[in-house]
């Protein structure tokens, strides 16, 4: 978008509906709004405006729906398949400012929280009275409520206790012509159409959510996590489908690989890990003390028959927090490696795990880039992260492909191109991998009841042929540029 006469008008319009200080539009400080963890594809936003409550952004809403802007719901900017990115100059939308939680009812069991609220900082203030927010992105310091409802995120621990959308009870939705609506409620109630769980999962497309109702849950009064250390990845694999084949169903069963392994352990929570072990598996048990002990005996028999080099169960509170920082922040060691990556994030049955990892290190090796795994494996969610460089011609275009190629492998073996990352910019090419035209129909359709003008978060999920070719800027470049 150029800096025009009507770009200016636009800003004092912004600046007089959310006042001084409110709408950013200096060119050198858009430049941190260029993209969200997906830095392959860049756009400038025209503006970002900061709104600080549901009138506020309804407001803001109303101005840019009647003037047909287009506009992006962003919050802390996590994501993972550029969701939140700008791509042709998009005002933004921050919803930052509306960080504060609400209300607290521990007796129904749920809190009333904006957008904004960083994850952890929702079980962080309800631990002392026991309670948690269950769903634990691996980002849960920085993600926000409002991006984990615009993904679905999940985290570690939903192989047990569900995604987002498990946990979230009502909305308060701006919709993309600046109507507010509520759906759901805090009591369950699901008469007619699962309007809650519609815009849960809808990435921004749908409107913007500006009250969140959550549920919280007890503290499991017991935990046990269970490290294990193994030469192949294959015995690692097998041990995940044994355990739970046993009917285990542990809280968290995570795995990283050799390379995943090398970078947390140069990153800031080194565990000590040998140089040549192969695979890690991270397990975790929690609930009623009674039992747990048992169940911890016999996950540790599982790996020791499946050939573990070394299995053990955490000493106290200490050595788990380290582990699971560890694990944690594994994304962020890759910089440990290489100066790029490219994180996929593709579903398959937990049974052909062997298999596939096998695949992803033929594709590695053909295309030339390392691949390191990190993953939820007890859910099957595969992290595979491909590490690249790209101030080397050529290399980013490679990473993208070989990202392809380890989604087809997926989606050969029954799997999905996402599990909680979100199809954004980064998969609308691969949705034809798992959904005929006609389905994808369907789901556009929806779309266009509540966004007809596709004002509202625009170009995101869906392919169109015609307008994709015609709008995707080169990768790793901006879109639009204000001058
Ligand atoms: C190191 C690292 C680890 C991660 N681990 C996990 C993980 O374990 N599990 C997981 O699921 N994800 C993970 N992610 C991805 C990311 O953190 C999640 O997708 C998270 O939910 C994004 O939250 P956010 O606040 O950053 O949202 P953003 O990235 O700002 O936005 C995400 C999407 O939601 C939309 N949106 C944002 N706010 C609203 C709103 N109020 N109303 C409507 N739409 C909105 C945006 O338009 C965008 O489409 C990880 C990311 C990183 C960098």
């Amino acid at each position: 978008m150029r800096r025009d006469a009507s770009h200016r008008k636009m800003i004092e319009d912004l600046e007089r509906i959310l006042g001084p200080g409110r709408v950013l539009s200096d060119p050198l400080r858009l430049l941190a709004y260029e993209c969200d963890g997906y830095t392959v594809q860049k756009g400038r936003p025209s503006a970002v405006v900061f709104p600080g409550s549901t009138e506020e952004v309804a407001a803001v809403v109303r101005y840019l729906h009647r003037h047909r802007i287009p506009f992006v719901p962003r919050g802390a900017g996590t994501g993972l398949s550029g969701g939140a990115t700008a791509l042709n100059g998009e005002v933004v939308i921050s919803l930052v400012r509306m960080n504060r939680i609400l209300h607290i009812d521990y007796e129904n069991r749920y809190a009333i929280v904006e957008p904004g609220v960083v994850n952890r900082k929702l079980s962080e203030r309800t631990a002392s009275r026991g309670y948690y927010y269950a769903p634990d992105p691996s980002s849960q310091q920085a993600c926000t409520i409002g991006g984990n409802v615009g993904e679905n995120a999940g985290g570690p621990h939903c192989l047990k206790y569900g995604v987002t959308t498990h946990h979230v009870l009502a909305l308060e939705w701006v919709l993309p012509d600046g109507e507010v609506a509520l759906v759901g409620g805090p009591n369950g109630d699901d008469i007619g159409y699962d309007l809650r769980g519609l815009v849960i999962g809808s990435e921004g497309t749908l409107g913007i959510v500006t009250r969140i109702w959550v549920r919280l849950l007890k503290k499991p009064a017991g935990v046990r996590t269970v490290l294990a250390l193994f030469d192949t990845v294959e015995d690692a694999s097998r041990a995940v489908s044994e355990v739970i084949s046993r009917g285990i169903v542990p809280g968290a069963l995570e795995m990283m690989d050799r390379l995943a392994i090398r970078a947390v352990e140069a990153g800031a929570y080194p565990v000590g890990y040998p140089e040549d072990i192969e695979a890690v598996l991270l397990l975790e048990l929690d609930g009623p003390e009674e039992g747990l002990e048992e169940q911890a005996r016999e996950a540790v028999d599982v790996c020791r028959r499946r050939r573990v080099r070394d299995v053990r169960v955490a000493s106290g509170e200490a050595e788990r927090a380290l582990w699971w920082n560890n694990r944690k922040t594994a994304f962020g060691a890759m910089g440990n490696l290489s100066p790029d990556y490219l994180v996929q994030d593709g579903v398959i049955p937990r049974s052909a795990l062997p298999e596939v990892l096998a695949r992803i290190a033929e594709i590695s090796r053909d295309s030339g880039l390392r691949i390191a795994n990190v993953f939820h494996a007890g859910d099957g969610n595969l992290h595979p992260l491909i590490l690249f460089d790209s101030r080397n011609p050529g290399e980013t275009e490679r990473a993208v492909e070989t990202g392809s190629r380890v989604l087809q492998v997926c989606a050969d073996v029954g799997g999905s191109i996402t599990g909680e990352h979100g199809v954004g910019l980064e998969k609308i090419n691969e949705m034809a991998k798992i959904f005929s035209p006609r389905d994808l129909d369907y789901q556009m359709k929806i779309r266009e009841v509540w966004n007809p003008e596709e004002l509202c978060n625009p170009g995101k999920i869906f392919p169109r042929p015609a307008r994709c070719i015609d709008r995707q800027p080169p990768l790793g470049r901006p879109a639009s540029v204000p001058v």
